[in-house]
């Protein structure tokens, strides 16, 4: 089990990661005045665990699974399910689940009498190496993605891969996404991902979680707000991705962020920034998780939705895309040159379905 510290301006955080996290911090934890959020696919498979270490009578809003819990309805839900808990301000709402859980139940605790103590237990492969640690906390409204939304530390994050044992193929494939792109992001884990025989292999994840954490604790630390450039380093993947993922659906995050990557490092490799074996590995990294990559008919349309993403300085589309080992670079494209391009990947990956 190893221990990060994170610290920002607004509140430090400690990150317990590894196996027997959860078990060592089951034993320490006070069981008093704790209000637990979860969803119900988690809450199916762990309710003995929960009971077990919390209580029978500990207080527990458990939400319908999905994205679409990430709202204001299940968010004054939340509220006011503590609120009849006669929670105090010395309360902690620990959160146990996936990113949606975590994000809701953040921000919550970030609003509930000004801000009560949060504990975040991922138990998703996506939200322990991303969503629970860097404080960043919402729900959706209007059909705008993460639009109501806090910065807010969780005193402590428990991430331990025993939850990862109950995860259909589809979620570790998700999490893969924001492995590999922290592989992009850090040379260290490049190399653990390039040498890894099986990347769906548990102690393989147990060990690459931390270093995920790791990373992203050191540009949260660095960078807590996203204000100064470091922080939108982790958007790597994230442009393309998020513009499909609004447009197409039905395919996870993290294999939109796959697909992302996949489509900029074509885009990074035409401007020279990525190239030779490195490119060539970060590509079979991303076909070993998503066999196919997927030719959309729409891109342009597609596309436009990567206008409007908050992260574009001065009407520009804002790519991250990997330099060198362990190295990003931020490429400014106009609208039209960004769907020249990934058009242009497209029909290139055309061609080759074709000859296959
Ligand atoms: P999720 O929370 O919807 O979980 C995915 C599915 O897995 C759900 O059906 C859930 O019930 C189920 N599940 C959770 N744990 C399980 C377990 N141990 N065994 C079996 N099933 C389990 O999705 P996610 O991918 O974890 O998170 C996505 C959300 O995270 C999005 O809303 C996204 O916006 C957010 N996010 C936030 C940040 C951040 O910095 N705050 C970063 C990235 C993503």
């Amino acid at each position: 089990m190893t221990d990060i510290e994170l610290k920002t301006q607004s509140g430090d955080s400690v990150i317990h990661c590894g196996e027997g996290a959860f078990s060592a911090y089951a034993h320490g934890h006070a069981s008093r005045g704790v209000f637990i959020v979860t969803d119900a696919n988690v809450f199916s498979l762990y309710s003995d665990l929960i009971r077990k270490t919390f209580g029978e009578k500990a207080p527990i809003k458990i939400l319908p699974a999905g994205e679409t819990s990430k709202s204001t309805r299940y968010l004054l839900e939340i509220i006011q399910a503590m609120l009849e808990a006669d929670m105090k301000r010395g309360c902690t709402v620990i959160a146990i689940g996936g990113g949606v859980v975590g994000d809701i139940a953040g921000l919550a605790a970030s609003l509930y009498m000004r801000g009560v103590n949060l504990v975040q237990i991922p138990t998703t492969l996506l939200s322990q190496v991303d969503s629970s640690v860097g404080g960043k906390t919402a729900v959706d409204f209007k059909n705008v993605k993460n639009l109501i939304g806090t910065f807010y530390q969780p005193v402590e994050v428990i991430a331990d891969p025993l939850f990862l044992e109950t995860l259909p193929p589809r979620e570790i494939r998700c999490g893969l996404g924001e492995i590999i792109k922290y592989g992009a992001l850090n040379a260290e884990i490049y190399s653990k991902l390039k040498n890894a025989e099986d990347l769906t292999n548990p102690h393989f994840l147990a060990d690459v979680i931390t270093d995920c954490i790791r990373h992203k604790a050191e540009v949260v630390a660095r960078d807590e707000h996203d204000l100064n450039g470091i922080r939108k380093t982790l958007n790597l993947g994230h442009t393309t991705g998020h513009a499909l993922e609004l447009y197409y659906g039905r395919k996870s995050h993290g294999e939109f962020v796959l697909i992302g990557m996949y489509y900029e490092l074509y885009i990074a490799h035409s401007y020279g920034v990525c190239k030779g074996n490195y490119y060539e590995n970060l590509i079979s990294l991303i076909t070993r998780v998503l066999k196919k990559i997927p030719v959309y008919e729409d891109m342009e349309k597609a596309l436009t939705n990567a206008v409007h993403d908050k992260k574009n300085p001065d009407g520009k589309i804002s790519v991250i895309v990997p330099g060198i080992e362990g190295k990003s670079a931020e490429i400014l494209l106009d609208f039209n040159e960004y769907v020249s391009l990934l058009t242009e990947c497209g029909n290139v990956l055309k061609e080759a379905y074709g000859k296959s």
